[in-house]
């Protein structure tokens, strides 16, 4: 694996890559890997011919109040983890590289970006987009991969590819669980094991709302109420929201109707640690 960190060189080694006529797939991480980062890369290999995986603690996308300094890293272990899964190229830039002196330019997709996630953290949309457009730019990737672990994320990516008319496909991973069916996140080794094992709320309430939906349940406040609920069995949990909405485009709905592709959205707080996680159920 050829490890980059500077924007020059991804530029040249990617314009060898091209003229070879090879499809490159891009893999973007805030590091501290897992498998559900791992299993991106796994599906990235199949989708094209070069993986890039780039690893960058965007401060962008972090509000003031946030863990950006004490988001963790560990190189060392992150890229021992990318050569054993066959990266073919890891962009490791440093903040400076991304953002220099004179960076000003920001992006604003509004929408999506303002509600559910955009509501407790009103700009880190705007910052997620900036920096994926500018790995984007940078790598000259064909192919993006991210997981349904930040359904929201995934959509606000979609859009602003639609919406700036980018010649990249975006393609949605599954989530990768704990054995206790909480979605792997880089921020669960901050949770107590008290607080991991009452996270698998979580997980176990959308199921529950699945099957409840599946048998009938149609109305958005019942589903919701029923989630909450069943939430609240944890003692540790603090709910941040809880929302169901059709796929793809957040539109809220009274009720929901056979045909209808709905997601369900959370994010709850376990101590100082924030979790998000979803479901999408076909009615
Ligand atoms: P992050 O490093 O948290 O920014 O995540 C990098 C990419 O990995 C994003 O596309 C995430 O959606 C994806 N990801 C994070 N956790 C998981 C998971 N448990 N399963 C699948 N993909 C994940």
């Amino acid at each position: 694996m050829k490890i980059i960190t500077t924007v020059s060189e991804t530029h040249s080694e990617m314009n060898k890559v091209k003229e070879l006529g090879k499809k490159i797939v891009i893999v973007p991480t805030m590091g501290y890997l897992h498998d559900g980062h791992l299993s991106l890369l796994n599906h990235a290999k199949e989708l094209g011919d070069v993986v890039i995986s780039t690893l960058f603690v965007n401060p962008k996308q972090f509000g003031p109040n946030e863990d950006y300094d004490k988001y963790p890293r560990d190189f060392e272990r992150d890229r021992n983890l990318l050569e054993k899964t066959g990266c073919d190229y890891l962009f490791y830039p440093e903040v400076s590289e991304m953002y220099g002196e004179h960076f000003s330019t920001q992006i604003s997709l509004g929408g999506i970006t303002k509600i559910l996630e955009g509501v407790t953290r009103p700009t880190h949309y705007d910052g997620v987009a900036l920096i994926v457009l500018k790995l984007f730019n940078i790598t000259k990737c064909d192919v993006g991969i991210f997981g349904q672990k930040d359904y929201q994320q995934f959509m606000v990516i979609q859009k602003m590819v639609n919406d700036l008319n980018l010649d990249i496909q975006l393609v949605m991973a599954p989530i990768i669980r704990e054995n206790n069916g909480l979605a792997m996140s880089s921020r669960n080794r901050f949770l107590s094991q008290e607080e991991f094992t009452q996270a698998a709320i979580l997980n176990k309430s959308l199921i529950a709302a699945k099957e409840k939906i599946l048998g009938g349940m149609r109305k958005r406040n019942e589903i919701n109420k029923f989630i909450t609920k069943s939430l609240l069995t944890s003692s540790l949990i603090k709910i941040d929201y809880v929302e169901t909405v059709i796929d793809f485009t957040f539109v809220l709905m009274d009720e929901f109707h056979s045909g209808d592709r709905i997601v369900i959205l959370l994010a709850c707080w376990f101590g100082t640690t924030r979790l998000i996680d979803n479901i999408i159920i076909q009615l």
